[in-house]
């Protein structure tokens, strides 16, 4: 085994326990990697992502095979298969079930830009509608469909959302600051006694001057934090 691959083992490990120490999941979700160059991704066993090692990892390819590693994946795979075969810019992809995410989806709110950490996600949060699991290569691609290039999140009905970034890390970072994105805007859509147009959203232009958090320096930073608090 390369250096190379011990560190993205090791970095898909702790992003998938900082899914379940963060709350964005419990017993499921997943946290996946491209491995640079193939074809393939690095993917947990059917287990709790609190529970990732990063030994016990699976090769998965972009047909859904298990093409290295002992167990059963994730029955989600074909959303991280899927958006790997699309997506050439992505290598990394977060799939949980966070509850202000869902909540957003359940009264037909769109995501808004609502605190700094939100304004990446300014016009790059798509929304699938359709319930249910993603486990059949179809709806695989129905998925990756709604990520098109450019888009950084899905919003999905009733089930939660899926990232998808240049590397594991900052998938994951942009999985944390979308939760708290959807859990700020619940409370101030409460607090505004249900009226949306009350809610000082960000514009776009107001948005790009933080396009900067889900940049190297402040992933690093955030990585940093919620790395330590799981190891
Ligand atoms: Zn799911």
């Amino acid at each position: 085994m390369t250096a190379d691959s011990i560190d993205l083992r090791r970095d898909v490990a702790l992003a998938n326990r900082i899914l379940e120490r963060t709350g964005l999941s419990n017993a499921f979700g997943h946290a996946s990697a491209r491995v640079a160059g193939t074809e393939t991704f690095l993917l947990p066993t059917r287990r709790s992502p609190g529970l990732a090692e990063a030994a016990t990892l699976l090769v998965v390819d972009f047909d859904g095979n298990v093409v290295g590693g002992d167990g059963t994946p994730n029955s989600e795979l074909w959303i991280h298969a899927r958006l790997y075969a699309a997506r050439p810019d992505v290598g990394g992809v977060v799939h949980a079930h966070p509850e202000s995410c869902v909540c957003l989806t359940g009264i037909g709110e769109p995501h808004r830009v609502v605190h700094n950490q939100g304004g990446p996600f300014f016009g790059r949060v798509a929304h699938y509608d359709d319930v249910g699991l993603i486990r059949t290569r179809a709806l695989g691609d129905r998925v990756a469909r709604t990520l098109a290039s450019g888009a950084i999140a899905t919003m999905m009905r009733g089930h939660g959302i899926t990232t998808a970034c240049g590397d594991v890390r900052t998938a994951t970072i942009a999985a944390v600051f979308l939760e708290e994105s959807a859990s700020l805007q619940l409370r101030m859509l409460a607090a505004a006694g249900g009226d949306g147009a009350r809610i000082r959203a960000y514009t776009q232009d107001e948005a790009r001057i933080l396009d900067d958090q889900l940049g190297p320096a402040i992933v690093a930073r955030a990585w940093d934090y919620h790395a330590n608090r799981v190891t």
